[in-house]
């Protein structure tokens, strides 16, 4: 699962689609965590699409990741600003590969 104090465990990176990046990252079999105040962990997700479909606010898009171990695409959170803070991605997502940061 992803790990809920990456804020504190890990660094940011670099950024990506407007969104933060936190490694450690080497493509392409690593590429860390995606986003903050929704955060996905690449490295975890395999592209399972439960987040896409029932995000009511359509914060996830599809990102192409060839030669990852886990899934050769990822769930971007792109438009992470646009949270409102449901919890279904966290609840559906089949690997905990999500954190919101809902406080
Ligand atoms: Fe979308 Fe809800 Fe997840 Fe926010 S918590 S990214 S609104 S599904």
């Amino acid at each position: 699962a992803i790990d809920p104090n990456f804020e504190q465990n890990r660094e940011k990176v670099d950024e990506h689609n407007g969104h933060n990046v936190w490694g450690p990252v080497d493509e392409p079999e690593s590429l860390g965590i995606h986003g903050t105040h929704v955060a996905v962990d690449f490295d975890i997700c395999l592209a399972d699409g439960a987040c896409l479909e029932d995000c009511p606010v359509d914060v996830f898009e599809w990102v192409e990741t060839p030669g990852h171990p886990e899934s050769e695409m990822k769930a971007d959170p792109a438009n992470e600003s646009q949270c409102i803070d449901c919890m279904l991605c966290v609840d559906v997502c089949p690997v905990d590969a999500i954190d919101v940061d809902a406080s």
